[in-house]
């Protein structure tokens, strides 16, 4: 087996966690990753995590920290900072957030008190835990307020967020969600955020890279606050950073330090730096393109194998498809995906009639196997393999997955990933 960076030393120390890394690096490399939260980062990136600053404490902020020693890990954190504004061109940014989650709950610190009313995408609909769904801290203790998609179009319905803001006055807006497949429009939030003063949070965690490589309109200048994970699109290491305009920075700092959290994690801000780094490069900007020229592709070629995208199409990288045309649930037909070689998620669509662990769809996502080389090209195969598996699936064709998995694995072959040589 051969994880990149190669791993002796664990190896002999600790065999059966070493053998569980190679372990997944081969399962990473076996199959399609469509998963659309996940890719594949850089032998950089993945350096840049395994590396002495896990060892370092650094709470504060570079020039004031509470513990010394803090000659080297300023400059990395400075960094990675002046590299996230310039990349957005954001007046701030804070790069300490553990990861989207609670970057999404620093906002709600700085700008809302608990039980203030709070305006984000319902779950069902494409929107996150964290933007107030009810089994969540922020949908516990604040009162959320939630906003869908027309059942015609599934795009989001401005007319009722404009609706719902009036009448409830929150205090946060947010824009952006986990199941988005369209453009988000962020002038028209930001309209509606200013007339009823709210904060407009753009949380763009899935869209980050696209937005960085210009396929997707950019947030800033629109939204005071942008959350997002560094490792969806962005192709950074697990993290998250929070821009603000020059405005909102102090009270999103004192939000994640002191606010939430204890001393960053020194290697993961270091890693964040190396990706905005590359996302910097010329090649970025092709591949966020390429992201989305593959995501069409495979949307034209599943809609012509009779499959119901939600929306009907994509401008990102996410599709969100409905199966209940194809007689199967979201669940089965994952789980068979997997057996075939095709890593992805079940997922709700909008206006499901069935249950969240039981959900009517399954979502895709095209950020990683666009960075292991694959293109529009190759998509019409992998629908064809989709639909194949889909059919098996509702015959209980066990035999036709692993056939399926062995074809898989051969395209694959051509197509190495960062983090495993193939020996
Ligand atoms: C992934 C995601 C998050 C949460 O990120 P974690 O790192 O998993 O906590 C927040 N918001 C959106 C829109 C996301 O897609």
């Amino acid at each position: 087996m051969t994880h990149q960076p190669a791993i002796p030393s664990l190896t002999a120390a600790d065999p059966e966690i070493a053998g569980l890394i190679e372990q997944e690096a081969a399962r990473q490399h076996d199959k399609i990753r469509l998963i659309a939260s996940e890719n594949y980062v850089s032998q950089a990136v993945l350096e840049a995590t395994g590396t002495v600053l896990t060892n370092k404490y650094s709470e504060g902020y570079a020039g004031k920290r509470y513990y010394e020693g803090q000659q080297i890990v300023d400059p990395v954190e400075t960094l990675a900072i002046e590299r996230a504004k310039a990349l957005f061109g954001a007046e701030h940014a804070n790069v300490q957030s553990y990861s989207g989650s609670p970057a999404n709950l620093a906002a709600y610190l700085a700008f809302a008190k608990p039980g203030d009313p709070v305006l984000g995408m319902a779950l069902p609909d494409g929107g996150h835990l964290t933007h107030g769904w009810s089994v969540s801290a922020t949908g516990k203790w604040f009162t959320p307020v939630r906003y869908g998609v027309r059942k015609e179009t599934g795009r989001v319905d401005l007319d009722q967020v404009r609706d719902l803001a009036r009448e409830h006055r929150p205090k946060l807006i947010f824009a952006g969600g986990t199941a988005i497949p369209r453009t988000i429009d962020f002038p028209a939030f930001a309209e509606i955020a200013r007339e009823i003063d709210a904060v407009l949070v753009a949380d763009i965690a899935h869209i980050a890279g696209l937005v960085a490589g210009g396929a997707h309109p950019s947030p800033v200048g629109h939204a005071q606050v942008i959350t997002t994970t560094t490792h969806k699109t962005l192709r950074g290491p697990r993290g998250a950073m929070i821009l603000t305009d020059a405005d909102h920075a102090k009270a999103i700092d004192k939000a994640v330090f002191p606010g939430l959290q204890g001393g960053p994690h020194n290697h993961t801000t270091a890693a964040i730096a190396v990706a905005l780094g590359e996302a910097a490069k010329p090649e970025f900007r092709e591949y966020a393109h390429a992201i989305v020229a593959n995501a069409k592709a495979l949307a034209e070629a599943l809609i012509e194998r009779g499959f119901d995208l939600v929306s009907g199409g994509t401008d990102n990288h996410l599709l969100l498809v409905d199966l209940t045309t194809k007689n199967i649930g979201g669940k089965p037909a994952a789980k068979a995906l997997d057996k075939a070689g095709i890593e992805l998620n079940y997922n709700t669509v909008p206006f499901d009639p069935r249950k969240p662990f039981d959900p009517s769809g399954i979502r895709l996502g095209t950020g990683a196997i666009t960075t292991r080389g694959l293109r529009p090209e190759h998509q019409p195969q992998i629908a064809e393999w989709i639909a194949r598996t889909v059919s098996a699936a509702a015959a209980e064709d066990e035999a036709a997955l692993g056939t399926i998995a062995a074809e898989v694995r051969e395209l694959l072959a051509g197509y190495p990933i960062p983090g495993y040589l193939e020996a």
